[in-house]
């Protein structure tokens, strides 16, 4: 049987993350870094997180991956439960289901391009599929640096090579935190049209944490997070929008 949601009527189905009621405190914390948290991530969308610093975006991010767990509240990656799962399961989830950009780009700087790409599919004990990492790395504009250091490489270069290993493992959904936050304009709009192209193209979901405007008009729907609490919602954002958004929740 199909089940709806009670919010929306979107059949669970199509989402490809679910929070509910997710909740974070940190050891030691009085406040909640998220406080009821209950959101759906469409399938096969783009989806952007803002809000203030501190408001619980990387919190957020890192529950919805399984990278951390909530301290109340269920978390659903595609059909999985994940939220109460323990480690080592929960990791070995996360390295078939689920790719990572990050801002600091994280490559193993003592591997070379193509072992960095294929290094999640050799952690998760899978063959790599060398086909569709080479496919990617074409699609990417890497071809001919694959036996290439990350040291020897761009700061855009090393980012599209982070986005090679998060889509070589064609995960279900490829998360970023602020996957642009370390990069000049221009490599920024390129790591955005690789994103989006991830979701067009590949058929992919992302779920990306920015506090760039620029970048978030590139997703198909913009979720704000305040106080660890969300704070509304915008489909289709134009980069004006999402301006005075974060004006407001930042009470500038
Ligand atoms: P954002 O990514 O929006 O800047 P975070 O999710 O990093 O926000 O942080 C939300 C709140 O949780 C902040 O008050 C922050 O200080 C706190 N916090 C984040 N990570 C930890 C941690 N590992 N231990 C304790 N407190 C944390
Ligand atoms: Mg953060």
């Amino acid at each position: 049987m199909k089940k709806l949601d009670i919010h929306t009527g979107v059949e669970q189905a199509d989402y490809a993350v679910q929070l509910e009621h997710v909740s974070k405190i940190y050891p030691g914390k009085k406040e909640a870094a998220l406080n009821k948290v209950s959101l759906g991530f469409p399938k096969g969308r783009f989806s952007a997180i803002m809000g203030p610093s501190g408001s619980g975006k990387s919190t957020l991010i890192h529950c919805a991956a399984g990278l951390d767990i909530p301290t109340s509240g269920r978390v659903r990656l595609g059909d999985v439960e994940i939220g109460t799962m323990k480690e080592p399961q929960r990791t070995k989830l996360r390295r078939k289901k689920v790719g990572f950009v990050f801002q600091s780009f994280n490559l193993i700087p003592s591997l070379t391009v193509w072992q960095n790409i294929l290094l999640p599919q050799r952690l998760a004990g899978v063959r790599p599929d060398r086909k569709w990492a080479l496919d990617v790395i074409q699609r990417l504009g890497l071809k001919g640096r694959e036996k290439s250091y990350p040291t020897e490489l761009s700061g855009g270069q090393q980012q599209r090579v982070a986005l090679a290993r998060a889509l070589a493992a064609s995960p279900e959904v490829i998360f970023g935190d602020e996957p642009t936050g370390a990069l000049d304009l221009r490599t920024g709009v390129e790591v955005m049209r690789l994103l989006r192209d991830a979701v067009n193209s590949f058929k992919r979901t992302v779920i990306m944490v920015t506090h760039d405007p620029n970048a978030a008009a590139w997703a198909d729907q913009v979720i704000f997070l305040a106080d660890g609490k969300l704070a509304g919602e915008l489909v289709s954002p134009s980069v004006e929008q999402v301006s005075q958004r974060m004006m407001e929740l930042n009470k500038i």
